[in-house]
């Protein structure tokens, strides 16, 4: 009987980063149907954006269907237009930057830098200073917060006023993270967020822009609601967009937020324990978090050198997939994809891109807030065993 059971748990796949609900979803959910409110728009709606504002401690918050589109109604507002140049990270989901090409725009990748896996100062300064040559600014700078930790806001915002260049902060992964005590998200003229499936709190898909720039947000929601002029009839003089949340999935973002801070904790436990059980094998390096800064560890992220292993992180993913666990490729460079072939890019050092070695060398663990201890345990060990393994045999034991 017991082994069974045993077997069972060995084959039940171990996932990324599933949803964890709270149980509280029902809750709004019954609301919204109860009162008829199945539509987008609504009670949960105007509380969880409200909810949101507060707990960020930004003015106002408007709640979309994707953060896809929270990034796009930002471009937009920052009037990026056909042929305007946008910096972002390269180092990110596509999300981030298609937005961009929604626009018409044209991307400029800039890399990231050791520290934070974030953007580099040094590249971005680099990038600014041949855009001023060309005398050719770009309209905006879109910052990424990997995997929960922030980047270093206080350099990148420096360099990014000096030129009068906006900054989204693209916080889809770093809700609840924290920059020298300011909550993550709140530190560019907007910040978006994110409630797709995988990320640390969920509404199945949904997004959030935030501003402390009530105007803009104001004009935000009139856009996402195609733009409709306030007449007795329909009537509509600019481009608008369908990019708002339903009140049904707003129910679950309410309940979601409720617990963020348990998920951020239990997210943060993942990482320590793997830190505590991984750390000391030779030729892996964990993410670090910058000093000053809390990583929400939305996801646990390690790089693995080969050269000391002796296996590459493409091997080491497939050796986990093996044993039912799921664990991925840190993104793939936006520079490097098919889609942005020939866009400008600018390293972090001359020789040097960061993201490029990042990429070749990382993996995301399963950290779902969710996860079983059992679970971790079975991750940690089918990680050991790969990497001692072949540690003997690229070095073995002389004499
Ligand atoms: C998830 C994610 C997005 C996009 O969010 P969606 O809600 O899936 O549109 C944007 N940027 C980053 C960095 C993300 O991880």
């Amino acid at each position: 009987m017991e082994e069974v059971l045993v077997n069972h748990d060995k084959n039940k796949k171990i996932l990324l980063s599933p949803p964890h609900l709270s149980g509280n979803e029902w809750k709004y959910i019954q609301e919204a149907i109860d009162t008829n409110w199945i539509a987008p728009l609504g009670p949960n709606v105007d509380a969880f954006e409200k909810e949101m504002a507060s707990y960020l401690g930004v003015k106002d918050a408007v709640a979309v269907s994707s953060g896809t589109a929270a990034i796009h109604l930002a471009l937009s507002l920052l009037d990026v237009k056909k042929g305007d140049t946008v910096f972002c990270s390269t180092l990110t989901f596509v999300a981030s930057a298609n937005p961009i090409l929604y626009q018409d725009a044209v991307p400029v990748f800039i890399d990231s830098e050791p520290e934070t896996w974030n953007m580099s100062s040094e590249a971005l300064e680099k990038a600014f200073e041949d855009a001023m040559l060309a005398g050719k600014l770009p309209k905006a700078v879109i910052v990424v917060n990997l995997y929960g930790q922030s980047a270093k806001m206080e350099e990148i915002l420096a360099i990014c006023n000096r030129y009068e260049v906006p900054m989204i902060e693209d916080a889809a992964e770093s809700l609840g993270s924290q920059y020298k005590g300011k909550k993550s998200g709140t530190f560019g003229k907007f910040g978006i967020f994110s409630f797709n499936g995988n990320k640390i709190v969920t509404t199945s898909g949904g997004g959030m822009l935030v501003s402390d720039d009530l105007d803009a947000i104001q004009k935000a929601r009139f856009l996402a609601t195609q733009a409709k002029d306030s007449a007795p009839y329909y009537q509509h003089s600019k481009k608008g967009y369908n990019y708002r949340m339903s009140n049904v999935l707003a129910g679950i973002g309410r309940a979601q937020l409720e617990v963020l801070e348990e998920r951020v904790n239990a997210k943060r436990f993942n990482f320590l324990k793997y830190y505590k059980e991984l750390s000391k094998l030779p030729g892996v390096q964990f993410m670090p978090e910058l000093e000053g800064t809390l990583s929400n560890r939305w996801l646990t992220t390690l790089t693995i050198d080969e050269k000391i292993t002796g296996i590459a992180a493409a091997q080491l993913i497939q050796s986990l997939a093996d044993d039912h666990i799921e664990a991925r490729h840190v993104w793939k460079p936006l520079h490097l994809q098919p889609l942005f072939k020939g866009q400008k890019y600018y390293s972090h050092g001359e020789h040097k891109s960061i993201s490029e070695t990042l990429f070749m060398t990382g993996i995301c663990l399963p950290s779902g807030s969710n996860m079983e201890n059992d679970e971790q345990m079975r991750v940690i060990e089918s990680l050991k065993m790969v990497i001692l393994q072949r540690a003997k045999m690229t070095h073995p034991i002389s004499g």
